[in-house]
C-alpha cells in the first residue's frame, strides 16, 4: 500500500486531473484505489461523478465519523472516493491548536489503509495546514508543474516544503517525481519551459501530460479520460504516466507510516 500527495501550491497546474486519472488507470490495472480529496473545492470528486453518502473527509478529520463511512464507490470498479467538502476550509482553523495537528489525516488513514493499493491525495492549491497533513501522511509526493513562464518559480517553493516536511514531520517522504502538464508542442515557450525543466529537476517523469480539449472535458462528464476518450493522447499519456509512477512506487522501500496499524513517529 502507498500514500502519494499530488501537490503544488499554484493553482490550475493540473493537479486534480492528474489525481484523478493516475487514479482510474491504476484501478483499471487492478489495483484498489482510494482518491482522497483533501481540497475544499471538491474538483475531484466531482470529475468522479462521485455521490456522497452525507459524511466528508472534514468529518473524518474531526473524529465524527470514520474514513470508511465517508467513502464512496465510483462507476468503476476499485475506484473509490473520500469526497470533500466547502467545510474543509474550517478544518484548518480548527485543528490549529491541536498538539498533533499535521499528523489528522494520518491517523484518519490508518483505519482503511489495508482496504487499498494506492491513496491518492488531490491538495488544494496552498501549501496551508491540509497540504501538510497530506504530505505528513504520504509515502511519496507527485508535482505537477504547467509548461508556462515561471514555473520554475513556483516548484522552488513546494521542494523547499517537501524538505521541510522531511527534516520535521515525515522522513520517508520521497518525491516520487515532477511531472510537466499542458504541453503544447506547437508553442516555444511549451517547449523551453519542458527543456528546462528537464535540465535542472533529476526526478521528472519521461511522460510529459499534453494540453488536450479532451482532457478538459472529461470532468464536466463526470468520467476519467480513459474512460471518456480512450485513445485519445490525454489518455495514452496518463496510462504511461501511472506506468512510471508504479514503477517509481515499486523501488521505493516499503511504506512504515501504516505497518501494523501503528501510527510511526506520531507521539502526541
Ligand atoms: P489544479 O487541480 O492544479 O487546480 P486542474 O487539474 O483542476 O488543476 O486543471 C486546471 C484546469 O485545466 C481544469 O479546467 C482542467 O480541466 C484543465 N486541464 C488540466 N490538465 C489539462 C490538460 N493536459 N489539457 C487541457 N486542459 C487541462
Ligand atoms: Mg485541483
Amino acid at each position: 500500500m502507498s500514500v502519494v500527495a499530488v501537490a503544488n501550491q499554484k493553482g490550475g497546474v493540473g493537479k486534480t486531473t492528474t489525481t484523478v486519472n493516475l487514479a482510474a488507470a491504476a484501478a483499471a490495472q487492478g489495483h484498489r484505489t482510494l482518491v482522497l480529496d483533501a481540497d475544499a473545492q471538491a474538483n475531484a470528486t466531482s470529475a468522479l461523478g462521485a455521490a456522497t453518502s452525507g459524511a466528508f473527509l472534514y468529518d473524518a478529520l474531526l473524529g465524527q465519523v470514520e474514513l470508511s463511512d465517508c467513502i464512496v464507490p465510483t462507476d468503476w470498479p476499485r475506484l473509490e472516493v473520500a469526497p470533500s467538502s466547502m467545510d474543509l476550509v474550517g478544518a484548518e482553523l480548527e485543528l490549529a491548536t491541536r498538539p498533533d495537528r499535521e499528523y489528522v489525516l494520518r491517523g484518519t488513514l490508518s483505519g482503511v489503509a489495508d482496504s487499498y493499493d494506492l491513496i491518492l491525495v488531490d491538495c488544494g492549491p496552498s501549501l496551508g495546514l491540509m497540504t501538510l497533513n497530506a504530505l505528513a501522511a504520504s509515502d511519496g509526493v507527485i508535482a505537477p508543474v504547467q509548461c508556462e513562464y515561471l514555473a520554475l518559480e513556483g516548484l522552488s517553493a513546494l521542494l523547499e516544503t517537501i524538505r521541510r516536511v522531511q527534516m520535521h514531520l515525515n522522513p520517508g517522504l520521497q518525491l516520487l517525481g515532477v511531472v510537466a502538464t499542458m504541453y503544447d508542442g506547437r508553442t516555444r515557450l511549451s517547449q523551453d519551459v519542458a527543456a528546462q525543466l528537464q535540465s535542472h529537476i533529476s526526478s521528472m517523469f519521461d511522460t510529459i501530460i499534453p494540453r488536450s480539449i479532451r482532457l478538459s472535458e472529461a470532468p464536466s462528464h463526470q468520467r476519467p479520460i480513459i474512460d471518456y476518450a480512450p485513445t485519445s493522447r490525454g489518455a495514452e499519456a496518463y496510462r504511461e504516466l501511472t506506468e512510471e509512477l508504479l514503477s517509481r512506487l515499486s523501488a521505493l522501500p516499503p511504506s512504515s507510516l501504516y505497518r501494523g496499524g501503528t501510527l510511526d513517529g506520531v507521539s502526541a
